[in-house]
């Protein structure tokens, strides 16, 4: 079983999907982390920064991107990156590469390259909640609960705003809004794969709700789909 939830940064997904992923004993799948993992590998590797920033040629791209050694891999019902011989995981949380993983996103290589690993993955798990911008309408299609989570700028920008303190990070609430908007529409207007709700997609505003709220609420429907899935013909 697929559950795929998309929607803005900030809406409370990572939370939500982790803890019905752990609560229904499915693998929670970040679609995000895997295109901060490019940024990072973009910014790091000598030779690979150019292709990124300026409009690359996609063949070419993409032969770069087989070409490194970036792996995805599901352990303890987490998804792992590795990068060579190193686990990657809070280098990828920094304001810079949230902004760079934006910016790649919109290269169709980019896309392809970890569409690819995100199906793959998918296969090997006893059922996944991935999360995303597009794991409903585009990686996933198949995905029998489709779900948007969305809140408003407000809250979305508090939200961040409290994750990069607890990190000791100096950013302002309007720093973080203005961020998070440009993102947004970044993300929404890209030629390839926007963000957007899914056509059935259940679309849930998260701003005047507490994480449990929107975990029961998700696990209500995942639970309803799974006896209908499990009901003998
Ligand atoms: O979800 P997260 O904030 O970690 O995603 C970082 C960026 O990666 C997003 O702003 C978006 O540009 C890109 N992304 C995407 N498609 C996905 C997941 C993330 O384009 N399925």
């Amino acid at each position: 079983m697929i559950i795929a939830i998309d929607g803005p940064a900030g809406a409370g997904k990572s939370t939500v999907c982790k803890i019905l992923a752990n609560r229904l004993g499915f693998v929670y799948l970040d679609t995000g982390a895997m295109y901060r993992a490019v940024a990072w590998a973009f910014q790091t590797a000598p030779g690979l920064a150019g292709g990124a920033q300026t409009a690359p040629d996609d063949e070419r791209l993409g032969q770069t991107l087989a070409g490194i050694d970036l792996r995805f891999a599901l352990e303890d019902d987490m998804l792992r990156i590795f990068y060579g011989q190193r686990t990657l995981s809070e280098e990828l949380r920094s304001p810079e590469i949230t902004q760079a993983a934006s910016r790649i996103s919109r290269l169709p290589a980019v896309r392809e390259f970890l569409v690819a690993w995100q199906r793959k993955l998918a296969a090997e798990g006893p059922g996944i909640v991935a999360e995303g911008r597009d794991t409903a309408t585009v990686v996933f299609p198949q995905a029998e609960l489709k779900v948007y989570l969305t809140a408003d700028l407000a809250t979305r920008a508090a939200r961040r705003c409290a994750e990069y303190a607890a990190k000791g990070l100096d950013i302002t609430r309007e720093q973080i809004e203005l961020l998070i908007r440009e993102r947004d529409e970044a993300d929404s207007r890209r030629d390839h794969s926007p963000m957007r709700p899914a056509k059935t997609a259940f679309l849930l505003d998260t701003s005047g709700l507490s994480i449990e709220q929107v975990v029961d609420r998700l696990a209500e429907k995942a639970q309803q789909l799974l006896q209908t899935v499990r009901r003998p013909m």
